[in-house]
């Protein structure tokens, strides 16, 4: 492995401190990579600061430019990047490397937009011009499930409105972000992309630093509302995309053998660590016995291993915290429900947890009120369709949910039933950077992706003149 290094007002620096990266799939360190310190965060909000006056004055145009030119360097060393993702992730190199390929095409995509001036008003009376300006230094804030993707959710839409950054990346998976570093250090000026890691102790320093400007974080809830309480002191703008307890509605029209490997991959996909993950499935009586049978057949079937391996289907756990947690529902779903596939942490280094189905289980229930992070599926019985999206609706979260049905309009019908950001019909886990992405209640705050995600990272200055008669 190179040496990782951080960037700050263009350069690369490392730090006296180190930390150690784990391969999730050995539980063996990888390298040692530079751990920032307070002053490093100071000193890049300060590039930061010190970039913003000449990158907020650069034509749009040439801003969308250099995002290109990231994303053409991106692709070419995108093997490597899927190496180093699934190496610190421990993601299949499969989908590792279309993550690579994703965030290049987030990046290309917020190239793409634009930021036009609106004529409110022409009038014999007044001309009112609505213009959308940056706001200065944005701290974007990324979790370890996706590494690489959400870093491309905040910094080519924080750049092209003509912000600079600085990028802290999750304390388990900092080596894509530093990787993307060396990238940016080639491509903008100094000062406009920053990035300091740390042992998860320094998000609050650059949440609260007076000048920073807007923070746009995603992790979990519990982080999101210390976040929250950060900014206020700058009443800072801030987005938050945070946790999820996704429920799955299956009418009793569905056919279990058609809807399960949908239901499937909703559930398990990065070995169920995706926000947007079906975390709870709710199952009509009627189909209940032969859906779980389904699922179960294909938990079975499931090749779960290192990320190299061939034929891999999912990775492990991404770091021991988490495995504990995880590990935690388990034990919580055996006393609770009946476990009809998985069930137990694999017998091998690393943090691999076989594909686990959990049946018999009900509402009130650790495995099925919180959110597992973790492959492992509850799987709920009802009878009532209007009892069932009360249930569904009782979680605090809402970032996303799903109603499977052979008739797509009668589900697509009920979609607004669903306290959710996203309603899926017949599919779960489907995001384009042009469609919005929100969640509801306590599952976010603001709006990302798309023209709506992209004016988060504006303020609105309104230029309200008088009749030139
Ligand atoms: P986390 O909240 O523990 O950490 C997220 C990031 O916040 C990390 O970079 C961490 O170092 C940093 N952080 C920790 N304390 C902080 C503080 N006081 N101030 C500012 N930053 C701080 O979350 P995680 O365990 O890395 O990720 C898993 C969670 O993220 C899950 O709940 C998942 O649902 C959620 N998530 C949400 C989305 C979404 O788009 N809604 C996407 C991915 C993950």
């Amino acid at each position: 492995m190179s040496e990782y290094k951080m960037l700050i007002n263009g350069q690369l620096v490392t730090s006296d401190d180190k930390m150690s990266v784990i391969n999730p799939s050995t539980g063996e360190s990888i390298v040692d990579c530079p751990r920032g310190t307070k002053h490093h965060i100071d000193a890049a909000v300060a590039a930061a600061k010190a970039a913003f006056p000449g990158w907020s004055a650069t034509p749009v145009a040439a801003r969308a430019a250099l995002l290109n030119k990231l994303a053409d360097a991106l692709e070419a060393r995108s093997e490597e990047f899927a190496r180093v993702l699934t190496t610190e992730q421990g993601k299949p190199l499969a989908e590792a490397t279309g993550e690579v390929a994703f965030t290049a095409g987030f990046i290309r995509y917020f190239a793409g937009l634009e930021l036009p001036m609106k004529v409110v008003e022409d009038s014999a009376d007044r001309h009112v011009e609505m213009h959308r300006v940056p706001l200065g230094v944005v701290a974007a804030i990324t979790p370890w499930n996706f590494p690489l993707l959400i870093v491309a959710f905040k910094l080519p839409p924080a750049l092209l409105a003509g912000n600079t950054l600085v990028l802290k990346p999750a304390p388990t998976t900092p080596l894509t972000s530093l990787l993307l570093g060396e990238l940016c250090r080639d491509v903008f000026p100094a000062g406009v992309v920053n990035i300091v890691t740390d042992k998860n102790d320094l998000g609050d320093h650059l949440t609260s630093h007076p000048d920073v400007a807007k923070v746009s974080f995603t992790g979990s809830t519990a982080t999101g509302k210390k976040v929250m309480a950060s900014a206020a002191s700058g009443i800072k703008r801030i987005t938050l995309e945070l946790g999820g307890n996704d429920a799955g509605i299956v009418l009793d029209d569905a056919v279990p053998k058609d809807v399960a490997p949908g239901i499937f991959q909703g559930a398990m996909w990065n070995s169920g660590q995706v926000c947007l993950a079906l975390k709870r499935l709710y199952v009509h009586e009627s189909i209940y016995d032969e859906l779980c049978s389904e699922l179960a057949k294909l938990a079975d079937a499931a090749i779960v291993d290192d990320g190299f391996a061939q034929g891999v289907q999912f990775g492990p756990v991404q770091n021991a915290m988490q495995f504990e947690k995880v590990k935690g529902f388990l034990a919580d779903a055996k006393a609770n429900g009946n476990i009809i596939a998985g069930g137990d942490a694999m017998d091998r280094p690393g943090y691999f947890i076989r594909p686990t189905i959990v049946r018999d289980v009900t509402d009130g229930t650790k495995i099925v009120d919180e959110e597992q992070f973790g492959p492992i599926l509850p799987v709920i019985k009802y009878s009532d369709e209007d009892d069932v999206f009360a249930r569904a609706n009782a979680s605090p979260y809402g970032l996303g949910g799903s109603i499977w049905s052979s008739d797509a309009d009668r589900a697509a019908s009920l979609a607004l039933k669903l306290q959710a950001g996203t309603v899926w019909i017949n599919k779960h886990l489907d995001l384009a950077p042009h469609i919005p992405f929100a969640g509801a209640k306590q599952s976010g705050l603001g709006i990302e992706f798309a023209d709506e995600g992209l004016a988060e990272f504006t303020q609105i200055r309104v230029v309200n003149r008088g009749a030139t008669a």
